[in-house]
């Protein structure tokens, strides 16, 4: 195949060929087989029970289980990566404790919940891919993309250079994402290629937020960063998702664990844990200061939907 030929390729959305033979059928699945693509090439795959194949460019990739794994990426070998791994597969007590612990005592407040709104107007049938889903699935009929096949995960790949077909998804989700990868703006730009004319980008990241890095935190944005990242998109509507409240809660707690604990993770979760029991409550006055014009300068997170 020449250059020109896989060039048009790229450009154009091709009738689905791979056949995902042996494993889980139903709506999801035919979805994934009708968009996913080489990421090298874009070239149209095949599937045989050992891997996943690309005629075009010879590459060849794994799928385990149900997952079609194009970017084996390893973890990184450090105490927060594997505590990360304990979260993502419910191995551990410690685990689970903590993510309930973080549901419960927190700083985190949306007045308006984006994304049940956004959610909600998915008509049924819609391809929706979620980019670095972690091990959740929003509902049973979303795409789940990570870097690593973490349970729920259909595809791991490097978001920057997906192996989505282009103009084939109506809707792309980036939940708590862009603050993680080295370049956002190449992976804004991958879900541009991989929208279809209309589809539209759902984009919550942090703006006044600690780092919280895993497996690193590069980035916050603010207002205006958003709007520029997302200029080459029709229209954008930037707003703020978690209000001044929440900000100031969050980086008080964190100043004051970090402060008094240092390094040390246990009197560290202990510390902000117990501050933000005192003082997490107020969040709750965002409920009202997120409507002011001028919340956007303090906003804890930003949320953003893009119309391609
Ligand atoms: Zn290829």
């Amino acid at each position: 195949m020449t250059g020109q030929e896989i060039a048009e390729r790229i450009e154009t959305p091709e009738p689905a060929a791979l056949v995902p033979t042996g494993r889980s059928n139903g709506p999801r699945a035919a979805r994934i087989a009708a968009i996913l693509r080489c990421p090298q090439c874009r070239g149209v795959l095949t599937m045989s029970d050992a891997d996943v194949g690309c005629a075009p460019c010879q590459a060849s990739y794994r799928h385990h289980g149900d997952c079609f794994d194009f970017a084996a990426a390893a973890l990184p070998d450090t105490e927060d990566a594997s505590f990360q791994q304990e979260r993502m597969h419910h191995r551990s007590l410690r685990g689970r404790l903590y993510d309930l612990g973080q549901r419960v005592i927190t700083s985190e407040y949306a007045p308006f919940d984006h994304r049940a709104a956004f959610l909600a107007q998915i008509e049924p049938g819609a391809t929706v891919v979620e980019l670095g889903s972690g091990n959740r699935r929003l509902n049973d009929g979303i795409i789940n993309i990570d870097l690593f096949p973490f349970p729920n995960v259909d595809i791991a790949a490097d978001i920057e250079k997906s192996p989505i077909a282009s103009n084939s998804v109506d809707y792309v989700i980036l939940d708590s994402v862009i603050e993680h990868v080295p370049n956002p703006q190449a992976v804004i730009d991958e879900v541009l290629r991989i929208l279809k004319p209309r589809g539209k980008l759902f984009c919550i990241n942090p703006f006044l937020f600690p780092y919280h890095g895993y497996p690193a935190h590069y980035c916050n944005f603010t207002r205006d960063g958003m709007q520029q990242l997302l200029r080459n998109f029709s229209s954008a509507v930037v707003e703020p998702h978690y209000g001044p409240t929440s900000a100031v809660i969050n980086i008080l707690s964190e100043y004051v664990a970090v402060s008094i604990a240092g390094q040390r993770r246990t009197p560290y979760l202990v510390i902000r844990a117990s501050m933000l029991l005192v003082i997490g409550w107020l969040r709750f006055i965002d409920r009202w200061l997120i409507r002011s014009p001028q919340s956007y300068r303090l906003a804890g997170m930003i949320c953003s939907v893009a119309v391609k």
